[in-house]
């Protein structure tokens, strides 16, 4: 498989500009979740470029970000059954933020000020900093994003119209371990007691939705962490019920909108998230 240090280095494997490129942002640690995007994007294009690179500035706490799981060899173990379309992209700090490590300050309106926007402070600037450097420099015409970070999928699509790159954000289905749990960089850092636990995740917001809570937000959220109060491993941080258009978390329940469930759960100090669709009423 084919590393490239450099954008431009790897943008010089490009054949032609008949050529269609696609991009897969990510923070390496990879599993399955991120193997269905890098599927999905060799299936739509001719190239895909594939990125590892550990953004600090997207991190609100430095000891989160020191344990962050990384490995580097294993990864591109993963990555090699699509080494034939593949170009892997592993720039260092220097190349990223050649001007020091320090975010943009952008404004997304309301889809980035609640939830991960208000628990982690800064973050979806460090995202949009880091998303906007990597597709300017690899100028893919299809970038491919989880929708497991909804929230940040959100920002992403509004960051592309903004600066009118010219690229299609692709949205890809949260893939999850056969018990339920969404998979994550971050489950690696489980205890096997939290591994065991986390699953009740997923599962509550199943129980959630085949019950009848009046339209009433915090009657779901008094069940989801009376569920979750069974673990002993785990405390729920945020219960936010929001429309996936504006992201704004409501307590009641409109007629004839679409609405998701959004959730933050700690298992000790590794913070999960997950989301699922509420549908409509
Ligand atoms: P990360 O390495 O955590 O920054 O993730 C890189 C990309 O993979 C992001 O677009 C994530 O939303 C996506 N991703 C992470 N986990 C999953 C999952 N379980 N299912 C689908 N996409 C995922």
């Amino acid at each position: 498989m084919l590393v490239f240090k450099t954008a431009q280095e790897l943008r010089s494997c490009f054949k032609s500009n008949t050529q269609t490129v696609g991009m897969v942002p990510t923070m390496g640690a990879l599993h399955e979740g991120h193997l269905s995007l890098v599927k999905k994007a060799c299936e739509e294009n001719d190239v895909v470029v594939v990125s590892i690179y550990i953004n600090p500035t997207q991190f609100n706490k430095v000891a989160d970000l020191e344990k962050y799981p990384s490995n580097f060899e294993k990864d591109k173990a993963l990555l090699e059954p699509f080494s034939r379309q593949l170009l892997l992209y592993a720039p260092d700090h220097k190349e990223i933020y050649p001007e020091g490590i320090q975010s943009k300050t952008y404004n997304f309106g309301t889809i980035a000020n609640h939830m991960e926007g208000a628990f982690r402070k800064g973050h979806f600037d460090g995202v949009a900093t880091v998303v906007e450097t990597l597709l300017r420099k690899i100028q893919p015409q299809n970038a491919y994003f989880g929708e497991k970070d909804f929230q940040q999928l959100q920002v992403i699509k509004a960051l592309t119209t903004q600066k009118k790159l010219g690229i299609t954000i692709v949205s890809c289905p949260i893939v999850r371990e056969k018990d339920g749990l969404a998979m994550s960089s971050r489950n690696r850092l489980l205890s096997p007691e939290q591994r065991q636990a986390a699953p009740r995740i997923f599962a509550s917001l199943g129980e959630l939705k085949k019950k009848n809570f009046g339209k009433k937000v915090p009657l779901m959220e008094a069940f989801f962490k009376n569920e979750i109060a069974r673990e002993k491993e785990l405390e729920v941080e945020y219960f936010f019920v929001a429309s996936p258009t504006d992201l704004i978390p409501v307590s009641v329940i409109e007629e004839g909108i679409d609405y998701r469930i959004f959730v933050a759960v700690f298992a000790g100090k590794t913070r999960l998230i997950d989301t699922v669709e509420l549908g409509r009423i």
